[in-house]
C-alpha cells in the first residue's frame, strides 16, 4: 500500500486567502505534501485551475454557508448556493451533483481576540447523508483555544504545538456515534489555512503561512497503487479514498505521520480503513506507528479497549465493533501527546 499526505481545505485569493493556487502549490510541494484540497467560501472560481502544479495534485473545491453550519464539498463542477437554515438541503443537492463532502469545524468556539468571539459551528443537528467530519481544524483549534494574550504569545512563539492539545471529545464522540449507527462517516484533519496578513502598526505579518500550516494537521490518503501523474485519475484516487474513508489524519508537527497502518488480516483476508470484516476468531488489527516512543491506543465502539506502547502492535479481537486506532507520540520526559487517528475498520 502507498500513503500520501495532504492538506484539506485551504483559502487561496478566490476568498479570504491570501495566495494564488499557484503559490500554495509551490509551498505545499516544498512541505512534502502529494495533494491540497481548496475549499473558498462560496465559489468553484478556482476550477479552471485544478491541477497537478509542482508535483501536488491541486483540487478545487467549496466552503458552502455563511454564518454557521460550514460545509467542505468536492468533485462539483456547478455551484450549489448557501442555506444556513437547512445544511441538509445543501448536503443533499451536493449528493445530486455528484459531490462529496464534510461538515467543517461543527463545535468551533470564538476567540476574544478574532471577530469579537464569533465561531461558526454547525448548528443544526441532525443531518445524514454527508460524507465525513473535520474532526482536527487546525485553525478552529487555535481560535477554540481562547488563552489570556500572555499564553497565546508563549505558545505563538515558544511552543505552537503546545496549543494543539487534542480533538474536541465532543467532535470524536459524535463521528463515532455516526459510525457505530453505521453511517459510515471519513473523519478528516484539516487546516483551514488562510494565510492572512495581520496589521501591527507599519507592518504586516503572517501568523500562520501556508508553508508552515502544511506541516500541522494532514490527512494522509491510503492508495493500493501509486499515485497518478495524470490529474484526473489522480483526482479519482484521492476522492475515492475520502469517501471510502482510506485515509488517518496526522498531527505532523509532533512528528511525521508517513509509515502508519492500520488493517486487519483474517487468513489472506486484508481489510484496509473503511472497511468491512466479518467478526470471527482470527481477525487480527495490526497497528505500525511511524516512531519508537508511541502509544498505540485502540478503540472499540468510542471507548478506549487496548492501550499498547510502541511502534508496533497486534490486537486479536473476535467481537464485533466500530474499531479505530489513535497513536500518542510520547516526547522524552513528557506526557504522551494525541498524533495520528485512523478511520475505523468495522467487524459485523
Ligand atoms: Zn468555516
Ligand atoms: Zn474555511
Amino acid at each position: 500500500m502507498h500513503t500520501y499526505p495532504g492538506n484539506i481545505h485551504v483559502h487561496s485569493r478566490y476568498s479570504d486567502g491570501s495566495g494564488s493556487l499557484e503559490e500554495i502549490a509551490a509551498d505545499a510541494a516544498a512541505a512534502g505534501l502529494s495533494y491540497v484540497i481548496t475549499a473558498d467560501h462560496e465559489t468553484l472560481g478556482g476550477l479552471p485551475e485544478e491541477a497537478i502544479r509542482h508535483g501536488v495534485a491541486m483540487l478545487v473545491g467549496i466552503e458552502i454557508n455563511h454564518s454557521h453550519c460550514h460545509y467542505v464539498a468536492l468533485n462539483l463542477s456547478e455551484f450549489i448556493p448557501s442555506n444556513d437554515e437547512n445544511p441538509q438541503l445543501v448536503i443533499d443537492r451536493v449528493n445530486e451533483a455528484g459531490g462529496l463532502g464534510f461538515i467543517a469545524h461543527p463545535f468551533e468556539k470564538g476567540s476574544r481576540y478574532l471577530e469579537k468571539g464569533r465561531a461558526y459551528p454547525w448548528k443544526i443537528w441532525p443531518v445524514f447523508r454527508f460524507q465525513g467530519i473535520e474532526i482536527w481544524n487546525y485553525t478552529s483549534h487555535w481560535r477554540g483555544r481562547d488563552p489570556s494574550l500572555l499564553k497565546t504569545l508563549y505558545w505563538f512563539l515558544f511552543d505552537r504545538k503546545g496549543a494543539m492539545d487534542a480533538p474536541s471529545s465532543e467532535c470524536l464522540r459524535l463521528w463515532d456515534c455516526y459510525n457505530i449507527h453505521n453511517y459510515r462517516i471519513t473523519g478528516i484533519g484539516s487546516s483551514d489555512a488562510h494565510a492572512f496578513p495581520y496589521n501591527l502598526g507599519l507592518f504586516k505579518v503572517k501568523v500562520f503561512t501556508y508553508r508552515y500550516i502544511f506541516k500541522t494537521i494532514n490527512t494522509y490518503i491510503v492508495l493500493e497503487d501509486e499515485l497518478s501523474q495524470n490529474f484526473e485519475l489522480a483526482k479519482q484516487q484521492i476522492i475515492g479514498a475520502l469517501r471510502e474513508g482510506r485515509c488517518y489524519i496526522s498531527f505532523d508537527s509532533l512528528h511525521s505521520g508517513s509509515g502508519f497502518s492500520f488493517y486487519a488480516a483474517a487468513g489472506d483476508k486484508i481489510v484496509q480503513m473503511g472497511g468491512e470484516i466479518t467478526a470471527r476468531p482470527g481477525v487480527c488489527l495490526h497497528v505500525k506507528a511511524p516512531a519508537r516512543r508511541s502509544q498505540i491506543r485502540l478503540i472499540r465502539n468510542g471507548r478506549l479497549f487496548k492501550v499498547c506502547d510502541g511502534s508496533q502492535a497486534e490486537f486479536n479481537v473476535a467481537e464485533p465493533g466500530v474499531y479505530r486506532a489513535e497513536v500518542f507520540f510520547r516526547p522524552l520526559l513528557r506526557r504522551p501527546r494525541p498524533w495520528i487517528y485512523s478511520n475505523p475498520i468495522y467487524l459485523r
